[in-house]
């Protein structure tokens, strides 16, 4: 199980530090892996403060670029590595409807973590008039075909997908357990049709309104292996709380 916290634009200095105190000293008695997704000036501070633990580092965006140059206000993954993460979520639902993210450019950006030595964590989800049409699947169905039409078979194996229904993310109302597991379910079909050896090694993690209280019965789900965590994950105690019901 892997619990990753997305600490999306929020957070100053002052609670980094007091999120790796408290996250470090829990975490050697948790059995999931923890991971924590900061915005790009506290990687560092992050990375120093979570040092000799076993909680990993991790950064919400890449550059699409591979090397060096002039990308004004971009960071490539040989960077996010250098400054100590192991993985990077892309595609998340912010990027792809605030900022014009499509699905080539999720692709190139997952190509550019894995060239960077980096593991992607590659969102997914539909939105609630996509759900209420009966279109989920095709949508989520479409967003993984593209995943797999522009990126090798080397990128692939070391791609996470997080299932995130864009009207469960910071609306307090998750998806239930039955939903998530039926998608997730889905999610791991598509990928069987194409590589049945990688459907039985990828993660899926679930995100959208995971608390302390909805937690365990998320994870009962036989196909969701871990959470990507919003808003819970901003307070030690709560995603704490959060992989506690991991097991
Ligand atoms: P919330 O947990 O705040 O709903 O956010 C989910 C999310 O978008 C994580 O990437």
């Amino acid at each position: 199980m892997l619990i990753a916290g997305n600490w999306k634009m929020n957070g100053d200095s002052a609670q980094v530090d007091a999120f790796a105190r408290d996250v470090k000293s829990a975490a050697g008695e948790l059995a999931a892996q923890l991971l924590v997704c900061v915005p790009f000036v506290y990687i560092d501070r992050m990375g120093r403060e979570l040092a000799d633990s076993s909680v990993a580092l991790g950064a919400q965006n890449i550059a699409a670029e591979v090397d060096a140059g002039a990308f004004t206000g971009e960071v490539n993954g040989a960077m996010l590595a250098d400054t100590g993460c192991s993985q990077v979520i892309v595609g998340h639902s912010e990027r792809r409807a605030l900022y014009g993210e499509t699905d080539a450019v999720v692709a190139a950006k997952t190509t550019a973590a894995v060239a960077a030595g980096l593991k992607p964590i590659v969102c997914v989800g539909e939105t609630l008039e996509q759900r209420d049409a009966d279109q989920a699947e095709a949508v989520l169905g479409a967003q993984i075909a593209a995943l797999f039409d522009q990126c090798d078979a080397a990128t692939l194996a070391q791609v996470t997908i997080a299932y995130e229904p864009i009207w469960a993310i910071g609306t307090g109302r998750s998806a239930t357990p039955e939903q998530a597991q039926a998608i997730h379910a889905f999610l791991r079909g598509q990928i069987a049709d194409r590589d049945v050896t990688l459907s039985q090694s990828v993660q899926l993690l679930y995100g959208g309104s995971v608390k302390p209280d909805n937690a365990a019965a998320l994870f009962a789900g036989a196909d969701v292996d871990g959470a990507l965590v919003g808003g819970a994950s901003l307070k030690a105690d709560s995603f704490l709380d959060i992989a506690r019901a991991a097991g």
